[in-house]
């Protein structure tokens, strides 16, 4: 007998993939391969759920940040230091996409998120 994880297949890279957008999916999974480490640890704090929006609080290694995205008006904000000082879309806010679908997850708002990732792919860094 084993012990038993969940887990599931990350959305955003193979959005990615299929886009052909130049952030190599190989990274962005890399980036994202804590996602199931986070959510199974509780390490996520959802403040604000609604459609086209998302905030929350990401407790990561070296603190918890505040992050938050708006896929209708297609702004996100982050207050590590990685998004406050060279604008990145850092791995907070990638993390929250994820988070996003995995809350949500109806066919529009993939589409959202699939948008998202179209515009901002190059500030992934
Ligand atoms: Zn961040």
């Amino acid at each position: 007998m084993s012990y038993v994880l969940a887990k599931r297949e990350l959305k955003t890279p193979k959005m990615l993939e299929s886009l052909g957008l130049k952030v190599e999916a190989r990274r962005l999974r890399h980036i994202l391969s804590d996602f199931t480490f986070y959510l199974n640890m509780g390490r996520f704090k959802v403040l604000r759920l609604k459609h086209g929006y998302i905030e929350a609080i990401v407790k990561g290694l070296h603190g918890e940040w505040h992050a938050k995205v708006n896929l209708l008006n297609g702004t996100f904000n982050c207050t590590c230091p990685h998004h406050k000082f060279r604008r990145a879309l850092c791995k907070h806010v990638l993390l929250l996409l994820e988070l996003y679908i995995f809350l949500r997850n109806e066919h529009k708002d993939l589409e959202l998120v699939r948008g998202f990732l179209e515009t901002y792919a190059g500030r992934i860094f």
